[in-house]
């Protein structure tokens, strides 16, 4: 199940306003994860949201907003 945050952003790719996306934490099932995993999982789950924490462009996909 994605899940997604929306906001408004200047895109320097686009030149434009445009629909900026980032994927919503799913903590329920990581936590779930880290138990399964004996608590290993908590590495990809730190990783996980420096790595896709950031705002995406919804057209182009890219990382310029401001
Ligand atoms: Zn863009």
């Amino acid at each position: 199940m994605a899940s997604f945050e929306e906001t408004q952003k200047f895109c320097s790719n686009c030149q434009r306003h445009v629909l900026a996306r980032r994927p919503g934490t799913n903590h329920i099932l990581h936590l779930l994860m880290v138990l399964f995993t004996c608590g290993v999982w908590a590495l990809v789950w730190a990783g996980q949201s420096v790595k896709f924490g950031g705002w995406r462009c919804s057209f182009c996909g890219g990382t310029q907003l401001r």
